[in-house]
């Protein structure tokens, strides 16, 4: 069995993006900026902004982090993405999800200017994601390709079962999964809370990819034999003997799952740390596509 490690793996690209950073802007580019929008006090939405932050200092990006309080209405937000859509300075931003229950999401996600979605949910890149065009892939998804790249992990002809139909990563990795290119040319069967026979269908998959949030619901008996494994469930679970006061659990049954596998991501550092230097490289990314249309 081997490990897809996504923290050693995100160091890597980190470091990697570090070096581009740094020749671009010793080459006259501007200096990534990335933003972000964090309404109220989820202590998980905080963790993950504040990672996205200290990622940013790592690679020499400028960070911006936009704090609202949870009482926030949704024409107030709508007003802050305004903002950062018309700041000149800001190449990308993000809206942490999830938003209170009073805002309606959506209307917040295609408020974001397409060519600063670096999360890639505005519809206009989810739409040239699914064409295969160039674009911001979502970050979840994009981060899990990057990790089978790195280690080459083969998926042509491969039969795979995503489990969970989110726009943030279940459809989107369903579809990625499916195209003509690696990694990718996988016979995609996309399951949700209505799948009659999962666990057969689990079982029968050469390849999982597991994003529902519940702790452990993949177990043994739902694995095939060398089966591939991406985990990308995180649940918060109360345990008294740790200082934060929870363990972070994956969806997939770890210790007595990995045994069956050929690879298998852990919970935490797996898909988390991915997400995260994906977010990074389609910021990057929007920096040197605005700095391409200022020279043209
Ligand atoms: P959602 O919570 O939006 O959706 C869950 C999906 O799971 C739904 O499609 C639902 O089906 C399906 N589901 C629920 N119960 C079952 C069941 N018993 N059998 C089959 N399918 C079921 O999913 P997200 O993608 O937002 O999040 C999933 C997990 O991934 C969470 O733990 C989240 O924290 C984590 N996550 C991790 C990220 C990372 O960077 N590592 C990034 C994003 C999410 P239905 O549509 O029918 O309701």
């Amino acid at each position: 069995m081997t490990l897809l490690d996504g923290k050693q793996t995100s160091n890597e690209i980190k470091d990697e993006l570090a070096v581009e950073v740094e020749l671009f802007v010793k080459s006259g580019g501007k200096q990534p900026h990335l933003a972000a929008i964090l309404v109220g006090n989820d202590g998980a939405s905080k963790t993950y902004v504040n990672a996205k932050v200290k990622a940013c200092d790592k690679v020499g990006f400028k960070s911006t982090l936009v704090k609202l309080e949870d009482t926030t209405s949704q024409s107030e937000l709508l007003s802050e993405v305004e903002k950062l859509n018309n700041n000149p300075d800001v190449d990308g931003f993000i809206v942490q999800l999830p938003l209170p229950s009073h805002i309606d999401e959506q209307a917040v996600l295609e408020a974001i200017h397409p060519e600063k979605d670096v999360d890639g949910f505005h519809p206009v890149n989810v739409g040239k994601m699914a064409l295969g065009l160039d674009g911001f892939l979502p970050a979840t998804p994009y981060g899990i390709l990057q990790l089978l790249e790195r280690y080459k992990v083969e998926t042509e002809g491969k039969t795979c079962v995503v489990v969970g139909r989110s726009h943030i990563v279940g459809s989107p990795m369903s579809i990625l999964l499916s195209q003509n290119k690696y990694p990718g040319n996988c016979t995609v069967t996309l399951a949700h809370s209505r799948t009659r026979n999962l666990a057969k269908l689990c079982a029968n998959a050469d390849m999982l990819i597991v994003a529902l949030g519940k702790p452990k619901f993949i177990t043994q008996d739902m694995v095939k034999e060398g089966a591939i494994i991406v985990d990308v469930g995180i649940t918060r679970v109360s345990a008294l003997d740790t200082v934060s006061g929870y363990r972070l659990h994956g969806d997939v049954d770890f210790e007595n799952v990995a045994e069956k596998c050929s690879f298998i991501t852990p919970v935490p550092g797996g898909v988390g740390p991915m997400t995260i230097v994906s977010l990074l490289k389609n910021t990057l990314k929007a920096t040197r596509h605005k700095g391409a249309e200022v020279i043209t």
